[in-house]
């Protein structure tokens, strides 16, 4: 069987001066020849030319995916057979590996280690739903006397998705692999801050034999090509992630066509380390907790509450470990914490911090821009710990998606959960204690869609991942995705002998 059975295209470099849209299996310009570029934040540098799609191109890329779904033969392929395209695209990523993650720090700024992570995660995910497809499948219900009742699942049609800049390649991948599995068409729009991964994905789908207009790449403004998008009544479903501003916008929008909708929102994840926890475990988890990614990261654990008896030994730690964390050449596999993603963000960040000492907070670390030598013209800030907050600080209420920490005291359990549910999101959490009693006592309490318990770690293809409350809704990266990406038919049928005649006329 030829791997390339659709649309055949070249392998080039995926470091390029120019990428194009994607729509309905070609790589083209957009329509009135408008580009856009994108930016190294480390460096400020430019790293490409990108084509912009028009509203006009993404009619077309909804067309082409309209097709796909209706007349195409991608959800009628066997199901092993998609799940082996799956596993190619998942083959031709690993084996382009290294130009990924370069190309994934040159749009992001962000770590070596950081990029190597989510690449790798991003070709896990679609191993995942090659193997994750073969078992989703639909019921056979019990029904009286002669009737039978079972159920098919069935595409639910053309997806829109819209994605944000922080993990570019893996919300692309988070997305496409589950809709695409079950036999959906995708039209993708990435952030403009960070489309060239996802393009690039799109490409290796048709490289992997991935049927022309299943899977089309729209870079462009949110506003014009994401709302259009959301509007349209050809579109089935949109898949968002993204702020919580915006992903209301989306549902509201999406209510006049009744779309389906599955929102990956933002958070304000609370960080509980109990009196017998694990002191240096729960130091070091903390750290990831909030810096991981810059802190650039929805489920950033970015509210750390620390029992009384144990806060002054934690936070010397906690403190002593953060001013230790190296920024820099992103490229260094010694940087810990990477660039913000730009000016915007910077000042945002810088702004929240500000507030805090406004409002009498008190910088433990950081609390200001940094200027790692030889990136004096990237986004940079310094990993941050704000201490003497309370609840009613805009810096512990609201999302500041960047290296900042707040950290408050406890005095027992109790209190602890009222803390951490004292919140309007409910995304990540984290519970440090050895004692496993309590730990599930507190995780069963906990108003949040992921609990980590002793745990650095949010997701791993298979692990449910959203939210509760202004979090969002919807789970992804798990078998339940899938049925996200589904209608349940239910086929009722009667094998009796005699005919019914129910009205009895
Ligand atoms: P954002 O401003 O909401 O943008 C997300 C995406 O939506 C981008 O592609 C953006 O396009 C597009 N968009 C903007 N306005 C739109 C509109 N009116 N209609 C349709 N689409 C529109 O979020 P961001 O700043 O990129 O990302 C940070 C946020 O994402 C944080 O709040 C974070 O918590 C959240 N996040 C959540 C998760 C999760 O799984 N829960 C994961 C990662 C990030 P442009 O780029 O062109 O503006
Ligand atoms: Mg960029």
């Amino acid at each position: 069987m030829s791997t390339t059975q659709e649309t055949k295209v070249e392998q080039e470099a995926i470091k390029r001066d120019f990428y194009h849209l994607i729509i309905n299996g070609e790589k083209v310009k957009g329509s009135k020849d408008e580009t856009f570029k994108t930016y190294n934040p480390a460096t400020g540098e430019l790293v490409a030319e990108v084509a912009k799609a028009s509203q006009e191109d993404t009619e077309k890329a909804i067309a082409a995916a309209r097709e796909a779904f209706d007349n195409g033969k991608w959800k009628k392929y066997p199901i092993g057979r998609r799940a082996q395209v799956l596993n190619r695209i998942a083959a031709i990523m690993r084996s382009r590996f290294n130009e990924l993650v370069e190309l994934e720090i040159l749009d992001t700024g962000k770590s070596l280690q950081a990029a190597q992570g989510q690449v790798s995660q991003a070709i896990e995910d679609f191993e995942f739903y090659a193997g994750a497809l073969v078992g989703h499948r639909g019921a056979v219900n019990n029904m009286p006397g002669q009737f039978h009742n079972y159920t098919e699942k069935e595409p639910v049609g053309v997806c829109a998705q819209i994605t944000p800049w922080n993990y570019p390649l893996m919300m692309a991948a988070w997305k496409i692999a589950p809709a695409i599995a079950v036999g959906c068409s995708v039209i993708v729009k990435p952030a403009s801050l960070t489309p060239l991964t996802t393009i690039i994905l799109g490409e290796i789908c048709l490289e992997a034999g991935v049927p022309a207009g299943v899977v089309n790449i729209v870079p462009g403004s949110g506003s014009e090509v994401g709302n259009y998008l959301v509007e349209h009544p050809k579109v089935d479903k949109v898949a968002f992630t993204g702020s919580t501003p915006i992903g209301k916008d989306i549902m509201a929008k999406a209510s006049q066509t009744l779309k389906r909708v599955t929102l990956e929102l933002g958070g304000k994840s609370p960080n509980l380390v109990f009196e017998d926890a694990d002191i240096d475990a729960a130091v070091d988890g903390s750290l990831f907790g909030i810096f991981y990614n810059t802190g650039q990261s929805c489920e950033a654990r970015s509210r750390l509450y620390v029992h009384e008896d144990i806060y002054d030994e934690f936070v010397s730690k906690f403190v002593e470990k953060t001013k230790k964390l190296k920024l820099g050449n992103p490229f260094d596999k010694e940087t810990h914490v990477g660039a913000v993603i730009d000016q915007g963000q910077l000042d945002t960040v810088d702004g929240y911090v500000q507030s805090a000492i406004k409002e009498g907070a008190e910088i433990l670390a950081g609390g200001k821009q940094a200027h790692p030598e030889g990136f004096e013209k990237g986004f940079w800030y310094e990993p941050t710990v704000i201490a003497n907050v309370n609840h009613d600080m805009t810096v512990v209420k609201e999302e500041i998606f960047g290296p900042v920490v707040v950290i408050m005291k406890f005095k027992d359990e109790k209190e602890a959960i009222k803390l951490a549910n004292d919140t309007e999101f409910g995304l990540g959490s984290a519970v440090w204690s050895k004692d496993g009693a309590r730990a599930t006592r507190v995780a069963n309490q906990i108003q949040a869609g992921i609990v980590m318990i002793n745990c650095p770690f949010s997701a791993f293809p298979g692990t449910p991942f959203g939210g509760y409350k202004q979090s969002g809704f919807g789970r992804e990266l798990c078998i339940e995705t899938l049925d996200l990406y589904t209608e349940t038919k239910s086929i009722i049928s009667y094998y009796g002998s005699r005919p019914i005649n129910p009205l009895g006329v």
